[in-house]
């Protein structure tokens, strides 16, 4: 099969959270698995430039309708890290991609809009026809419009749209705007409720319900959280959208990459490691301390990282650092905030503990350091107000620290709790879960965790092993991926 993704990032070039983490490992698995596939990505000023390999124009002038003109573009292609991407550059004076950030900007449904007018009109004109065309999140929405609307009139009736959503909160809130500059004329037809208007705000469109709507088949990235999205308040304000779509929405759990996330072969960690030849797991935490100045004394490190923003539970985050270094623990937190508000308290939080040798927050974006946390620390909390999926508690996993974590969404599908889970055996459980969104329920969690690794450390050691049997690699969600393109292609 030929599949094409269209998307706003791609790890390692363009990653601002485990979106770009997908778009590369998926396609890696697709592939390997014999297909060919290619990835659109906008051409922004701050990605990454030296992870792509072979740079090159591949179609140097590109008119892309825009309102009653053109906006000239020109689109690269190169290979990161051995998958062919297509990078779009408009020419034009809004310098969509060249704001020195992928999101946050006030036209931002402006500048995805165009990107997917661009990528279509890309797919039209150099005359590729894939049999799926793979969309996710918002930015991507009106793909499936366009394409529905406009381009199946032009020779792309044959192309089948899968949707991804991997976090309903952002749904690509527009005005009537965007469907003049994509050409989508006759307003009245798309702000119907069944097509593009927001079911709350009747004066908005709203881009990610146009995919939904418009998209051959949907899916979010845990069944768990496919079930929240439907009946809970978690796909903010969708839930009905998706119901009466319901034939055509389901949840593949995501994998991550064993290529970059594994003990055995990471060559950012100082000492490789197995379940077999555990050692190194000991010596990757002594090496943690010396890089943070933690004192080294006979305690579990507990580890947070992730974007620290409200989806990701701040506030248990903070609560967590604290009751770990008052419980006879050490506390290392890697985090970005973009909110002012949670950044500057992480910030003063940071002066407050600065000189605590058995704690350790370090605010920013750091790969290097993230892959030195997952080997050297032994529990890892994720206290998720909601999560769609989640990587962190399966590279824990896969690097033998047990994962703390509250109940929600694909936390649900990964961890299972070694006292209280009925549904797995005591030797196929891996970690501690919480469901409460308060301080003692994570406590109930953390002090588990924290009590058997200072009183049992041998049953410690085996939940750890336990852990890392699990494969959560992109095997089994290729092998699902692959069945599902190749049933919409007959469809
Ligand atoms: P998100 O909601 O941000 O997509 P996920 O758990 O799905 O959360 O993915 C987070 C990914 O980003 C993981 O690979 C994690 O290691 C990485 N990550 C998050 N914050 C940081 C950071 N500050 N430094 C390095 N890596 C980070």
């Amino acid at each position: 099969m030929y599949i094409v993704h269209i998307a706003s990032e791609c790890a390692p070039v363009i990653k601002a959270g485990g979106l770009g983490d997908v778009i590369y490992g998926l396609s890696r698995e697709v592939e390997n698995r014999g297909h060919t596939v290619e990835i659109i990505l906008p051409m922004y000023d701050c990605m990454r430039y030296d992870h792509i390999w072979g740079l090159h124009d591949a179609y140097k002038d590109l008119y892309v309708p825009w309102y009653d003109g053109t906006v000239h573009c020109s689109v690269y292609c190169g290979w990161v890290h051995g998958r062919l991407c297509f990078f779009i550059k408009p020419h034009s004076q809004d310098q969509f991609f060249d704001r020195g950030c992928y999101y946050g900007c006030d036209d931002d449904a402006m500048r995805f809009a165009f990107f997917s007018k661009a990528a279509l009109e890309f797919l039209y004109i150099s005359n590729k026809r894939p049999d799926i065309i793979h969309c996710h999140d918002w930015q991507t929405g009106l793909v499936p419009v366009m394409l529905y609307e406009i381009y199946k009139w032009h020779g792309m009736a044959n192309q089948r749209v899968c949707f991804t959503v991997h976090n309903f909160k952002h749904q690509g809130i527009a005005g009537g705007e965007i469907l003049k500059a994509t050409g989508l004329n006759n307003e009245e037809y798309y702000y119907s409720y069944d097509r593009l208007r927001d079911n709350f705000n009747p004066f908005a469109l709203n881009l990610m319900k146009g995919g939904i709507v418009y998209s051959n088949h949907i899916n979010t990235v845990s069944p768990h959280h496919a079930w929240e999205a439907r009946y809970s308040d978690v796909s903010y304000g969708l839930g009905h959208t998706l119901r009466l779509h319901h034939y055509k929405f389901d949840g593949i759990l995501n994998g991550i990459d064993y290529n970059i996330w594994n003990p055995e072969i990471d060559t950012l960690i100082p000492h490789k490691y197995t379940i077999d030849v555990f050692e190194g797991k000991a010596k990757n935490r002594k090496a943690l301390r010396e890089r943070l100045l933690l004192r080294d004394e006979h305690k579990p490190i507990v580890a947070f990282v992730g974007r620290l923003d409200g989806q990701k539970g701040v506030d248990l985050v903070h609560h967590a650092i604290y009751y770990s270094i008052h419980h006879n623990a050490q506390f290392v937190l890697l985090g970005s905030a973009t909110e002012p508000r949670i950044n500057n308290w992480f910030v003063h939080e940071k002066g407050f503990l600065n000189d605590n040798p058995d704690c350790h927050l370090e605010l920013g974006f750091n790969e290097e350091l993230a892959h030195l946390i997952y080997a050297g620390a032994d529990i890892i909390v994720v206290p998720s107000v909601y999560e769609p999926c989640g990587l962190t508690q399966m590279i824990g996993l896969k690097y033998g620290t047990v994962p703390v974590v509250r109940g929600v969404g694909g936390l649900m599908d990964t961890v299972f709790d070694k006292d209280y889970d009925q549904y797995h055996s005591p030797e196929k459980r891996n970690g501690y879960v919480f469901y409460q969104n308060d301080n003692h329920a994570l406590e109930s969690g953390l002090e588990r965790a924290i009590s058997l690794w200072h009183y049992y450390p041998k049953e410690f050691e085996s939940l750890q092993k336990q852990g890392m049997e699990y494969d959560y690699s992109w095997n089994n969600p290729g092998r699902q991926y692959v069945r599902l393109y190749d049933y919409l292609r007959h469809k």
